[in-house]
């Protein structure tokens, strides 16, 4: 069969474009040479939030790469924004004496009627977490803050909201390693299984504080507690400090010039971390199953999860520091 030589053109520019797209049959991406990659920014940190000045050290990358990292220690509050409230202590309390909640993908206020319509909400007259005053149960030190969260919590927590505060945690630091430049692999990394089992961080803020896992809700609420997020997305562990599961947009970002997505951090294997929208309010329509995409202005980079999704990125494209 004899094609007209326009057809031909079309079918070779077919072809060419088929040949070229970076999505392999396996699911993995090839990284395209063409592509710019983007070094990591350390003055872009905060450095009144961090313990020390970041610092240059020699790291080998999950791909055997032997490079260069940025060391970052983070302190244990955010310099850009305060941290908490978290309970509102009565069921008459307006938005501004509590945090937030996620489900179902929105984000619910924790003010007064919030706790006050729990049953409702979740369809269970187990939930009562106020007294016949309006007071509501709230965890008020420091031991039962650490039993509350225990994944075991008895029963005496029932009907508790958990509100562990940043009197507890002012020793605590976090160190991490971030690729100064980020190394793109043909395959990404799941989260949660394998060689990242027990890495649970996504990224970090420019304050230095972790975009964390998605929070166990579905535990939290099985023990008939409720433990918040404040209007940053953040709550504390004593163990973890002050961590991030939702991206609310009160944490420092650098707005870009394009009406691109504003940048709120980098991902641990040092591609940037961009908010969910652009400056039209639409997400990117051409993310990969990491939430990550590639622009000459940006390089690779990842898009946030909604904020009531619980969830930040599902995958790490790059080379990361276990
Ligand atoms: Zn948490
Ligand atoms: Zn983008």
């Amino acid at each position: 069969m004899n094609y007209p030589i326009s057809q031909m053109v079309l079918l070779s520019a077919l072809a060419l474009l088929f040949f070229s797209a970076c999505e392999d049959d396996d699911g993995t991406t090839t990284p395209d040479p063409d592509e710019v990659t983007i070094d990591v920014d350390p003055d872009l940190f905060l450095i009144a939030s961090l313990s020390q000045p970041v610092t240059t050290v020699a790291c080998t990358l999950s791909d055997g790469t032997s490079t260069t990292c940025y060391q970052i220690v983070a302190g244990s509050s955010p310099s850009d924004h305060q941290m908490g409230p978290w309970c509102p202590d009565n069921i008459s309390d307006g938005a501004d004496k509590g945090g937030i909640w996620l489900e179902g993908g929105e984000v619910y206020d924790v003010d007064g009627a919030f706790i006050e319509n729990m049953a409702t909400f979740y369809n269970d007259d187990t939930w009562q977490m106020y007294d016949a005053n309006g007071d509501i149960f709230t965890t008020d030190t420091q031991e039962d803050c650490a039993n509350a969260a225990n994944p075991n919590v008895g029963v005496e927590y029932r009907n508790f909201c958990v509100e562990c505060l940043p009197s507890y945690i002012t020793e605590i630091t976090q160190t991490y390693l971030i690729p100064t430049t980020p190394v793109k692999l043909s395959s990404s990394t799941q989260f949660g299984g394998g060689p990242m089992g027990g890495v649970s961080v996504r990224g970090l803020a420019f304050n230095g504080i972790r975009f964390d896992a998605p929070a166990p809700v579905n535990a939290i609420l099985g023990a008939y507690t409720l433990a918040p997020f404040d209007d940053a997305g953040g709550h504390i562990n004593l163990n973890a400090g002050y961590h991030y599961h939702a991206a609310t947009g009160n944490t420092t970002e650098i707005t870009q010039a394009d009406g691109h997505a504003p940048m709120i951090g980098y991902a641990l294997d040092g591609h940037g971390l961009y908010g969910q929208l652009d400056s039209s309010g639409a997400e990117p329509t051409d993310l990969d199953a990491c939430r990550g995409h590639y622009d000459d202005t940006r390089g690779y980079h990842y898009h946030v999860d909604a904020a009531g999704t619980n969830n930040f990125i599902n995958c790490l494209s790059g080379a990361y520091v276990n």
